[in-house]
């Protein structure tokens, strides 16, 4: 049996459909989706009486069901062993109306293959197809009291581009993409009946994101492998055609040379640490104690679960606060919420936080101080609060991630999980919840979480700050024996 996506993995790469079909990988998710798209399409157009398809129908289900409905929702067709699963099919005179609905806010113009692909199969069958809708969600909608489907829902016909821009139709689209999808299905049985086809590292393989094979087929490579090299676009090139393996036989000149670059260029060569002592001891030169190292964790929301949230808005649910004083006495803090803990988490934040002295967080733009804005949004009444804690931050990664501080061993990485790693003797590969994913799945479900569960969600989070103490201080102690060492 073949399916759509089957077709998508073969035009990227054969041994990425051949290991997709033989060796499946787990399914990660980023995203609460906390509604079904779906049911909310169906109330926003009233439609209560619909046929609903299953999987393993055969054709001959939806056919014999056109007299007794007018509406279809995910109807399963095949047409020579192409199996697709159908949006919501409303049945007209002439045809049938489709609509595709989307837990997102800006379905892209590439999705109208998919559609192409689908209508082939849809001609085949003798299914006309007379308009086709999207139904998504509004990324200005803001949820007060019950989701008003009217505002969260935008229905629409055309498609968007890059620039979030809706500029075709999705039926000119889809005219443009038709193809014959027999050469596919062909070339598909071709991969499957034989051994894994030969992997070739091309560009492809890292394309518009590290395709979710390539540990599997390119293992163990070297922390000063030239596919490390951060934020290089010709590395591939490098790799590829001129057959250069580490950093260190790189011409500085034939690379982009960015100060990161560099970094891991000098690393590689002289195979030891990199630590640009005056930079990193003037980036530091603010922080004053007591030093709060602060660490949250959230869960993103497809559909705003609560008042004042929007689509893919956060909800921060735990802290972990490490709180240093000039002594280097340290105590911790905590906070772990259920529900709609975001007022209780302010309160107890702006209560535990001292006043004074820096606030270190690790990616303090993308994280602590992105979230704490966005409180400060939907609670404004604490927004000074809040801002006389992210104005006192200071972020822990940027020496690692800017490249005033490089080891070998980071290979082209900086999270706090390895640094610790290599910096100190520590490691969080003993906790039961040892990365941020596994966090949020753990908050997913803490309504039924056993004491084992929630003390693990703390000891995750306190592992981060306490991260944060051991990194800091392992730089302090780099920079005390180079003024030594002067
Ligand atoms: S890593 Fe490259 S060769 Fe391997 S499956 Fe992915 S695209 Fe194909």
């Amino acid at each position: 049996m073949k399916h759509l996506s089957d077709i998508n993995k073969l035009q990227r790469c054969d041994r990425l459909l051949w290991l997709f079909k033989k060796q499946p990988l787990p399914y990660q998710r980023y995203v609460m989706f906390n509604e079904n798209i779906y049911e909310l399409t169906l109330r926003l157009f009233g439609m209560k009486d619909y046929f609903k398809g299953a999987p393993h129908d055969p054709n001959e289900r939806f056919f014999s069901s056109l007299d007794a409905y007018d509406v279809f929702v995910s109807v399963r067709l095949e047409y020579q062993g192409l199996r697709i699963k159908m949006p919501i099919m409303r049945k007209v005179h002439d045809g049938f109306v489709l609509y595709y609905s989307y837990a997102n806010c800006y379905p892209k113009e590439n999705e109208a293959q998919t559609y192409a692909d689908q209508e082939w199969v849809l001609d085949h069958l003798g299914i006309k197809v007379v308009d086709r809708f999207v139904v998504h969600l509004n990324p200005a909608y803001v949820r007060d009291g019950d989701l008003d489907l009217e505002q969260l829902l935008i229905v629409e016909k055309k498609l968007y581009n890059d620039k979030n821009k809706a500029k075709h139709t999705i039926g000119k689209l889809v005219n443009d993409r038709k193809r014959d999808l027999i050469p596919f299905l062909e070339a598909i049985d071709q991969v499957m009946e034989e051994e894994p086809p030969r992997k070739i590292r091309t560009n492809i393989c890292t394309r518009k994101g590290k395709c979710d094979y390539f540990d599997v087929c390119f293992p163990n490579q070297k922390d000063t492998s030239i596919l490390n090299l951060v934020s290089s676009s010709k590395k591939f090139e490098l790799h590829d055609l001129k057959g250069i393996e580490t950093i260190s036989q790189v011409d500085f000149d034939d690379i982009e040379g960015t100060r990161h670059q560099y970094a891991q260029y000098m690393a590689a060569k002289t195979g030891t640490l990199f630590f640009d002592a005056v930079a990193v001891d003037y980036f530091f030169r603010d922080v004053t104690y007591p030093i709060s190292y602060l660490d949250f964790e959230w869960e993103t929301f497809a559909f705003p679960p609560f008042d004042g949230m929007k689509p893919y808005d956060v909800l921060t649910f735990q802290y972990s606060l490490h709180i240093e004083n000039a002594n280097h006495n340290v105590r911790h803090k905590e906070f772990l919420g259920k529900g709609d803990c975001r007022e209780a988490f302010v309160q107890q934040l702006i209560h535990d936080i001292p006043k004074e002295g820096s606030v270190m967080c690790f990616n303090v733009e993308g994280a602590e101080k992105l979230r704490l804005k966005q409180l400060a949004v939907q609670f404004p009444q604490y927004h000074d609060a809040l801002e006389q804690i992210w104005e006192r931050m200071v972020d822990l990664a940027i020496p690692f991630s800017s490249g005033l501080i490089y080891d070998n061993k980071m290979a082209g990485m900086y999270s706090l999980k390895k640094l610790v790693k290599i910096f100190t003797n520590k490691s969080y590969d003993d906790l039961e919840i040892g990365d941020g994913i596994t966090a949020m799945q753990s908050y997913a479900k803490l309504d039924e979480a056993d004491e084992e569960t929630i003390k693990n969600l703390l000891k995750y989070c306190a592992m981060d700050t306490y991260a944060m103490i051991l990194v800091y201080h392992w730089v302090l102690r780099q920079l005390a024996k180079r003024k030594k060492n002067k």
